[in-house]
């Protein structure tokens, strides 16, 4: 079905090159801290460094909303919900690689599908309470997150009670209402739903999901950690910048050298990407 729409919108698609200009949509990251009085959790809209009197010290790292990050339990269990389309979980995989390339070790472990989506929740940190890290695709977003339609895609994750610096469980939902994931260098959009690149948000998402939080443009141009992301035909950002890199270590250290060596490449390099 989807490779059919792809088709149609291809041919469909060749007069339509104005179509290649960039959106600048925002992520919804969103923290999430457990209530000691066991109520519906505290939503901050913030990266919650200093959140606990025990993160403050080591917590302020710019660029980094978990100090500790998932270290206590790598690599980071995930599934993906059935109605995301084999190809598109390979450029989520590949997102996965970038990050685990950064620091030498490996991060993730894929357990293939999962029945439920997006549309299974009733409000946007419910999967946090499904025992599973979720990649879900949302059809009902507004509906279910009450986020923005605007929005491409939202992380969501939860700290340990007893150590703020960590991170526990997370699970991330995408705005598949409103927006088609897959690669943007060779899929199109379809009337009002805009190609999103897969790995490009991937990458942004899961660098939430480690325990990074958004950069500045000024601070950085080159992160994929900046606030918001060109999409459309053609608009991808898949290439962590040094930054980037230098932030994800400080958090995981590096594993096997020999591993990391393939990304000690210039900034630069980047700017072939369609990135401001
Ligand atoms: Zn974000």
């Amino acid at each position: 079905m989807k490779q059919r729409n792809l088709i149609l919108a291809y041919v469909a698609g060749t007069s339509a090159v104005s179509t290649l200009m960039g959106g600048f949509v925002a992520c919804g990251a969103q923290s999430y801290r457990i209530s000691v009085h066991g109520e519906a959790g505290e939503k901050v809209d913030r990266p919650n460094t200093g959140a606990s009197g025990a993160n403050v010290p080591s917590g302020r790292l710019p660029g980094v909303h978990s100090a500790s990050g998932w270290k206590r339990s790598l690599p980071v269990r995930f599934l993906t919900s059935e109605d995301i389309d084999p190809t598109v979980v390979k450029q989520l995989q590949t997102a996965m690689k970038s990050w685990e390339l950064a620091v030498g070790k490996p991060l993730f472990q894929y357990d293939g599908g999962e029945k439920r989506s997006g549309g299974d929740f009733r409000q946007l940190y419910e999967p946090l309470n499904d025992g599973v890290n979720g990649n879900y695709f949302d059809k009902s977003w507004f509906k279910s997150t009450g986020k923005s339609n605007s929005v491409l895609a939202t992380t969501i994750w939860e700290n340990s009670p007893r150590d703020a610096s960590s991170i526990v469980k997370a699970d991330i939902r995408y705005n598949s209402e409103f927006y088609i994931f897959g690669n943007s260098l060779e899929e199109f959009s379809e009337g009002k739903r805009t190609i999103v690149d897969m790995e490009s948000l991937a990458l942004h998402e899961l660098g939430h999901l480690l325990g990074l939080t958004h950069v500045n443009e000024t601070e950085d141009r080159f992160s994929v950690m900046n606030p918001s992301l060109f999409i459309g035909e053609g608009m991808i950002t898949r290439r962590l910048s040094k930054g980037d890199i230098t932030r994800i270590r400080s958090v995981y250290g590096i594993g096997d050298p020999t591993l990391v060596q393939t990304l000690e490449t210039a900034d630069e390099a980047d700017s072939g990407d369609n990135k401001l």
